[in-house]
């Protein structure tokens, strides 16, 4: 028997109790692992609360991130005892996921743990800081350089945005972070940001053009601030967009792409496949210092994620949550 937060629907309200469920429950899969840790994602937010329509099949078992070690494998990539990260493909969503002790999923999608890591680093960084590691791949492939000016990072304080921060500062850029939450410049300024933007200015409308201002972005929430911060992208900029925290909505004009040469990069990291995966798992356990596991991460357990979850889509939460499926 183990534990695990299992989601029902009743009356179109979504529930969620923690469960004794058996091996024997979970879903098919060729690798069975015993989770040590998981984590809270905005999306995990939406799923828990039920607020956003991120689960469509009843009883689900969620969190879109978990690691842990084998127990039991199919297949000749993986063996019992070793450890594997999995963020993505859909777990925690249409196959159950990562708030359980267990999980039984398909080898393609576990990466291996890269030197360096182990569960409750990997945990901390998550799918939000996997993501965040993308954001910064998809913005240097577009050529920006650290002496390529400022870059911005929007919703700075959260779980993307802090690791987009960390990461950043750490390769160099001059960081300027974009917060709806003064009380989070000092834990920012600790994590590298130089400047600070607040949301509100930020979600002034925008004209076609304006000022140019970023070499690069990291943007995690969407609607009007990623339309102004498109518009005041430099010549050549490119704006990684992988969020929608504020809006899946973006009203812009085509000006900035076709007179400033601005290039607007999209960020998915559930179906990114295995080598890009290992590459961006490679450089966040490389580059990430001992001190971001403490700065960056709380951490909770299963017990308390229903609250956790109405917290961060409430905005409420700083930094990454680590879930702790140890007890
Ligand atoms: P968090 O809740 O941890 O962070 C989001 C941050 O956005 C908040 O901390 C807040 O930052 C800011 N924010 C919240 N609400 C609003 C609002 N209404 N208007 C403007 N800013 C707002 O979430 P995550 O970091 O886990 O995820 C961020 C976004 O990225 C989500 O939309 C998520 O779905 C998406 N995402 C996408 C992935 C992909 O594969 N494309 C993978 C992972 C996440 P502050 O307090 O600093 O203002």
């Amino acid at each position: 028997m183990f534990k695990a937060l299992v989601l029902n629907q009743a009356d179109g309200n979504t529930t969620a109790d923690i469960r004794q469920l058996e091996t024997s429950d979970l879903p098919a899969g060729e690798v069975l692992v015993n989770i040590a840790y998981s984590s809270l994602n905005y999306k995990d937010g939406l799923a828990v609360t039920g607020t956003g329509k991120i689960i469509r099949s009843f009883p689900m078992v969620p969190g879109i991130d978990f690691a842990g070690t084998v127990a039991e494998s199919a297949s000749e990539r993986f063996q019992p005892g070793d450890h594997v990260i999995l963020t993505g493909w859909g777990v925690g969503e249409q196959h159950w996921g990562g708030y359980a002790q267990q999980a039984r999923v398909k080898a393609d999608w576990l990466v291996a743990m890269p030197a360096g890591l182990d569960a409750r680093k990997a945990m901390i960084i998550g799918t939000a800081g996997f993501t965040a590691m993308l954001c910064v791949m998809a913005l240097e492939e577009a050529g920006v350089k650290p002496e390529s000016g400022k870059v911005l990072v929007t919703g700075a304080a959260g779980g993307v945005g802090s690791v987009a921060v960390l990461l950043l500062a750490q390769r160099g850029y001059h960081v300027v972070a974009v917060t709806g939450r003064p009380e989070s410049h000092a834990f920012l300024t600790n994590l590298g940001a130089k400047e600070f933007i607040s949301r509100e200015t930020m979600s002034q409308p925008a004209r076609p053009l304006e000022t140019q201002r970023w070499a690069g972005a990291v943007d995690v929430v969407g609607g009007d601030i990623l339309a102004r911060v498109i518009a005041e992208m430099n010549y050549g900029g490119a704006v990684a967009a992988c969020g929608l925290a504020n809006s899946f909505k973006l009203n812009t004009t085509v000006m900035p792409f076709i007179l400033r040469n601005v290039s607007l990069r999209g960020v998915d990291s559930v179906s990114c496949p295995l080598e890009r995966r290992t590459r961006a798992w490679e450089c966040l356990a490389a580059e990430l210092p001992e001190s971001a596991y403490h700065d960056i991460g709380q951490t909770i357990a299963l017990e308390a994620v229903p609250q956790a979850a109405q917290d961060i889509v409430a905005g409420r939460i700083q930094g990454r949550v680590l879930v702790d499926l140890s007890q």
